[in-house]
């Protein structure tokens, strides 16, 4: 969790990166609180390993600093800096033992005696439960242990900070999704910083405190995985991360508290939440998660309500994909959950039929960039 005020654990200022005249990471300023699990998420090629290696002392910025506990890290070779990177290929070593490939970091560590680097490797071993492991070589566990055999390496060096790159790539779907609690649990009892690189967007909501969504070197936007979700600031994220329907939209007036748009494409004015800095007049764009839109086949009360027929639908057992064409042409996805009956009659709507959505003024997202 972020730490309450004070001088944050890691202070990234303003630090851009160029290979040539390549700018593979720019003007990136953040924070990360101690005992924080921190993700840097974004697609290939956007920059989150060149911000990590700036991290891991493996490269300098070109611009701007990094402080970390307090301390400019500037010229602090890696070996000196309190951090440690677990790589994607998790670089164990194929004919040591699971410990003896946990206890290699430790083998230079000064005053540590073979007896405190025996009873630090158990340990080790223990908080990833491979006790049992001890002996095997890395061709005699499974991928999701090697990933543990890995990450009991990285933190028997006891760093304050442990940058982890793309750390669950290996594994299948069912055995990352597991893996993702696993390494959340470890991290709680070690209370050691995590860093994730991800492109994965799922592993990083489900992982993270706070995440950093990465578009071309820059960052998009930071927050929680629900203010990221619910609150995208800008079409990037919003598609980014989940689905949502986009529409371009002109704003009318503000109502209220909300604000009145224009949107051809829906063939209605709709009611959105407000922010701040638009005007009349402006082209912005409104977004509406597919799961925020209600489907009914009568005509509810309120606000936002469109008609609609159901042009396209997806069953995936406890809900259904809808795509639903509107009288202004546009197609919109709704989401909805499945009655509970337990048989393909439970869907809301049929292919064909016609139906009403609706959704909350406060569903409906204005994004500006
Ligand atoms: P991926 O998920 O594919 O690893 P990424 O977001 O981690 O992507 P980076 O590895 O940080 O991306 O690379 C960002 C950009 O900088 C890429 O276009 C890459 O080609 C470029 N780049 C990275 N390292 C170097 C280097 N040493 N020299 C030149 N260009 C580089």
């Amino acid at each position: 969790m972020a730490e309450q005020g004070g001088e944050p654990f890691l202070r990234i200022e303003h630090v851009s990166k160029s290979f040539g005249t390549f700018k593979a990471v720019v003007d990136v300023s953040l924070t990360v609180g101690k005992g924080e699990i921190f993700s840097l998420l974004g697609g290939s090629g956007c920059g989150k390993t060149t911000l990590l290696r700036m991290l891991a002392g493996f490269e300098e910025p070109t611009a701007g600093r990094i402080f970390l506990d307090g301390r400019d890290m500037a010229g602090v070779p890696p070996w000196d800096r309190p951090v440690h990177m677990m790589f994607q290929s998790y670089a164990i070593f194929p004919h040591m033992t699971v410990e003896a490939n946990v206890g290699y970091g430790l083998k230079h560590e000064k005053g540590l005696s073979k007896a405190a680097r025996a009873a630090r490797v158990a340990e080790m071993l223990d908080l990833v439960q491979l006790t049992p492991f001890a002996h095997r070589r890395p061709h005699q566990i499974s991928g999701g242990q090697r990933q543990r055999v890995a990450l009991a390496r990285a933190l028997a060096r006891q760093p304050k900070l442990l940058l982890l790159d793309e750390p669950l790539a290996a594994l299948d779907k069912k055995l990352r999704e597991h893996t993702q609690f696993e390494l959340m649990s470890i991290q709680q009892r070690t209370g050691v910083t995590f860093i994730v690189v991800t492109h994965d967007q799922e592993e990083a909501m489900t992982l993270s405190d706070r995440i950093a969504v990465m578009d071309r070197g820059e960052v998009k936007q930071i927050g929680s995985p629900n203010e990221i979700y619910e609150f995208p600031n800008s079409r990037f994220v919003a598609d980014f991360i989940g689905s949502i329907n986009t529409f371009e939209a002109k704003v009318l007036a503000r109502q209220e508290q909300f604000l009145r748009l224009a949107v051809p494409a829906l063939g209605s004015e709709v009611l959105a939440r407000d922010v701040p800095g638009v005007s009349e007049g402006q082209g912005v764009t409104l977004a509406i998660r597919p799961e925020k839109l209600r489907i009914a086949k009568d005509r509810p009360e309120g606000a936002n309500v469109l008609a609609g027929q159901v042009k396209d639908l997806a069953y995936f057992g406890k809900d259904s994909l809808y795509r639903i064409g509107l009288a202004g042409g546009g197609l919109i996805q709704a989401h909805a959950v499945n009655a509970r009956r337990g048989d393909e009659g439970s869907r809301v709507a049929d292919w064909d039929d016609a139906v009403w959505l609706s959704f909350d003024p406060a569903a409906a997202l204005v994004l500006v960039e």
